[in-house]
């Protein structure tokens, strides 16, 4: 039986490959992505889509306004690479000193391509398709700053649809939760102050490393003995600088860490007591600190009924059987910030490749078979939605 959207999706694979080597040996950092994002641009054009550049600093907005009105769905796809120099050996390797180790370049690919093939089916589609290129996903801020350039007023839709390929999960499959997709992700820092001084006379002075000795120690009490055992919360100290010398004590000693936790009460919960955790400990030892979240995301929740739609939609590409609930995974994504204002789906896209290392590992790459199964779906989701 003919089916116009599988065939259509089928043709392109050697241009949907050739378009994902090419953004796989360009990739730019968060809001870096100039040349990613013209590349974006002049694609969309070409397709005959409205283009907005500068949505979000290096975001880039495509409307795909059919000439009847209906809803509106949005696709988001994020941009930016990983500072990784990458050890992969494939032949489209990036020389650039950036890498995209975390398969976004197929995110733009399968988005890109999807504008096209809807393009041509314009007349049939009844509303529009608004396509959120996001930059700076990898440090959670180009949602907010592509929020600020009026995404959701300009754009007001009504469904977001996103996918995240996952080398973890066999390609084929495709993993749509009807709720937490990813945790919450927040980067913090606590600075510590005390007072300077010889380090044979510690009585002098007011010791900023032991402090904060005590405050990471103290920290680690939070998920084993504040949280309740059965929810998920990650306090993970990743740095801490402090100090010029071995017999000088230091005036200040910066910690920075990572928090992550699937529901935003329990993020709410680790905030305030680290907040407490670092003022009370440093007080009761002369001292004082200060917390702050430099930046991050609530966690990744799917709306329950979106989410069943994009299962039905999957299934349809991949089959049934292909189609489940995946375990939530603990790093973030600020695809987050879309679906707290627009009710949608993240869904995972299976991309597993053998012989590869995990995301944002220098080894990292995916199986680019998923890739037409993710462009299916975008192309019947906004099919289905917008007829
Ligand atoms: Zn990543
Ligand atoms: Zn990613």
């Amino acid at each position: 039986m003919a089916d116009p959207i599988r065939d259509a999706v089928q043709q392109r694979i050697p241009a949907m490959n050739e378009m994902r080597t090419k953004l796989h040996a360009m990739p730019e950092l968060g809001f870096e992505e100039t040349t990613t994002a013209k590349y974006i641009a002049d694609k969309l054009h070409a397709a005959g889509i409205e283009v907005h550049t500068g949505i979000g600093k290096t975001g880039v907005v495509g409307v795909l306004q059919s000439a009847t009105p209906g809803p509106r769905l949005m696709i988001r796809a994020d941009i930016d690479g990983l500072p990784v120099i990458e050890q992969t050996g494939l032949e489209f390797a990036s020389q650039n000193g950036n890498m995209h180790a975390c398969g976004h370049d197929g995110h733009i690919t399968m988005a890109l391509q999807a504008a096209e093939i809807l393009s041509d089916m314009k007349a049939d589609l009844k509303g529009s398709v608004v396509f959120a290129f996001q930059p700076a996903e990898e440090i959670v801020s180009g949602a907010l700053a592509m929020e600020a350039d009026g995404l959701f007023e300009r754009w007001k839709s009504d469904r977001v649809i996103g996918t995240h390929l996952w080398n973890q999960l066999p390609t084929g499959f495709v993993g749509v939760n009807r709720g937490t997709v990813f945790a919450s992700a927040d980067a913090i820092r606590v600075e510590v102050t005390g007072k300077g001084g010889h380090g044979a006379m510690p009585h002098l002075t007011v010791d900023p490393v032991a402090i904060a000795a005590q405050i990471v120690a103290t920290a680690q009490t939070i998920v084993s003995r504040e949280l309740p055992p059965n929810e998920m919360g990650v306090v993970t100290f990743g740095q801490i600088h402090g100090g010029s010398a071995p017999n000088v004590i230091a005036d200040n000693v910066i910690v920075e860490g990572t928090v992550r936790a699937y529901k935003p009460e329990i993020r709410e919960q680790i905030f305030a007591s680290l907040k407490r955790i670092t003022s009370n400990v440093a007080s009761a030892m002369r001292g004082t600190a200060r917390f702050e979240q430099l930046y991050g995301a609530p966690p990744v929740v799917n709306d329950p009924d979106v989410a069943s739609w994009t299962a039905g939609i999957a299934a349809q590409v991949v089959g049934e059987e292909n189609v489940d609930e995946t375990p939530p995974v603990s790093v973030g994504d600020d695809m987050a910030e879309f679906l707290n204002r627009v009710p949608g789906t993240y869904f995972l896209l299976g991309a597993a490749k053998q012989g590869t290392e995990g995301h944002h590992n220098a080894r990292f790459d995916f199986d680019p078979a998923c890739l037409p199964t993710g462009t299916e779906i975008f192309v019947r989701s906004t099919v289905d939605y917008l007829s």
